[in-house]
């Protein structure tokens, strides 16, 4: 029998949106939080810039193999700029940072994203990333996974409001993940565009 989950709408989501959420404003930044060793956003981030392009869900060539950024200095205004949400959110814990959780969560003006850089069906159906998802579509949050597909293609987006509004309401964590892993087959198996790639420089 699955666990029951007691405070599946424990997490503040509408206090997380209150803080107009931003990827690019470093006054909201959760004080004292840093990267560390995590680079995922160096994978995950598309990067269109004048002297630098690099499409989504590629390892950006700058990423050096120890880590760091071959040009630290010259690195594009985007990732600069760009913070995924774990830097936003003092709600989520040390765990949560990407390289640790194997989730990357972002935010923007349609809601949360969960982008899952290890095996989706073990890092989304866990219990507190179903805490997550859960608690923010029981609250009406819009929340969303983007699952990789087949390799050299883009990532599959897909709501996950209305198709997990049921196994939610049932607060009962086996009938959550049973649907999370059925979610995240669906999206694995379709169609998407090939990753085209570009010149580094
Ligand atoms: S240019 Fe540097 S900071 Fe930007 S994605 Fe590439 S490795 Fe990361
Ligand atoms: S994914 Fe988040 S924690 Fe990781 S390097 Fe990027 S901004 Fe920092």
């Amino acid at each position: 029998m699955g666990i029951i989950m007691a405070h599946l709408c424990a997490t503040p989501f509408s206090k997380i949106l209150g803080k107009k959420l931003s990827n690019d404003n470093e006054s909201h930044l959760v004080s004292g939080r840093e990267c560390g060793e995590c680079t995922a956003c160096c994978v995950v981030l598309l990067i269109d810039d004048d002297n630098f392009k690099k499409p989504a869900d590629q390892v950006c060539s700058n990423l050096m193999a120890e880590g760091g950024c071959k040009i630290y200095t010259k690195r594009p205004s985007v990732c600069q700029d760009w913070y995924c949400s774990w830097r936003f959110m003092a709600q989520l814990d040390d765990d949560w940072r990407p390289d640790r959780s194997g989730v990357l969560l972002r935010s923007d003006e349609n809601g949360i994203i969960f982008q899952p850089i290890r095996d989706p069906k073990e890092v989304l159906t866990s219990a507190r990333a179903i805490e997550l998802i859960g608690g923010g579509v029981a609250q009406g949050i819009p929340m969303s996974m983007s699952i990789p597909t087949k390799n050299g293609c883009r990532s599959y987006g897909m709501s996950l409001n209305e198709p997990l509004e049921a196994a939610v309401q049932s607060r009962n964590l086996g009938t959550i993940q049973s649907k999370m892993v059925e979610l995240i087959e669906h999206s694995a198996a379709q169609n998407t565009d090939l990753i085209i790639a570009t010149d580094s420089q």
